[in-house]
């Protein structure tokens, strides 16, 4: 999967925390090998069914702040009062496994990204409306009352988030999930079908026409 530079890609997908961007990212995963999603670290308590490792690397403010320090993150972030940020050697071992990248972080992340890496695909995800983000919300986070004040947050945060959508390349509508997959998928096959990322592949079929 390398482009005409010898790079793999990098693709940003955001959203409002709920309107369903992991589970999107999953489903399209699943069906996409040669992409892999980032992991970034999180200071965040892990929700029931998380995994250390997997979902994210959960981590302890004095962790985190040490690699910050160090310089060990591409991106970093507050948001809804925690840290998360992406470990600059996570795209670097994506990339020398020769997959693309794909990092679900939020709206300042994919700004720092942008100013980082110029090459970065970005898509943001929309909710239908601001009643199915909140139904959406409460069905994953709502079964726990301690997490009223969480989902209370994450809903005034996403009113600002919104607005971000005009500064992403593609905007899918998450709606009907298996329409917003085959868009979502869609995308991410289209850019690598890009002219310019197929000519190491188009010069040797031009060779073998010699
Ligand atoms: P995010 O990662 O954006 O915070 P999640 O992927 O955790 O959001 O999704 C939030 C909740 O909404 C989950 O319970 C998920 O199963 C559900 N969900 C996601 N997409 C849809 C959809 N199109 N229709 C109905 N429920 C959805
Ligand atoms: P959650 O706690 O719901 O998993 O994520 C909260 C928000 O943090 C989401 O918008 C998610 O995309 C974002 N996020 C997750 N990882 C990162 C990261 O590494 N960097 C940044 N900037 N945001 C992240």
């Amino acid at each position: 999967m390398l482009n005409e530079a010898g790079e793999p890609l990098c693709f940003v997908l955001s959203a409002p925390s709920g309107a369903g961007k992991t589970t999107l990212a999953h489903a399209v995963l699943q069906r996409l090998p040669q992409i892999t999603r980032t992991i970034s670290w999180t200071t965040r308590d892990p929700r029931p069914g998380e995994k250390d490792g997997i979902d994210y690397i959960f981590v302890t403010q004095d962790a985190f702040d040490e690699n910050e320090t160090l310089g060990g993150f591409v991106e970093s972030a507050v948001v809804h009062g925690n840290n998360y940020g992406t470990p600059e050697n996570e795209i670097r071992r994506i990339h020398d496994d020769g997959h693309d990248a794909l990092m679900v972080i939020d709206v300042q992340g994919a700004e720092a990204v942008r100013t980082q890496l110029i090459d970065a695909v970005t898509i943001f995800v929309l909710p239908p409306s601001q009643k199915v983000l909140e139904k959406r919300l409460n069905g994953r986070d709502g079964a726990d009352p301690t997490n009223e004040k969480s989902i209370c947050r994450r809903l005034g945060v996403a009113v600002a988030e919104i607005d971000h959508f005009v500064r992403y390349d593609y905007l899918v509508i998450n709606d009907d999930f298996n329409q917003a997959v085959r868009e979502l998928e869609a995308i991410l096959v289209a850019e690598r079908c890009k002219q310019r990322h197929r000519l190491h592949q188009a010069g040797k079929i031009l060779e073998s026409f010699q």
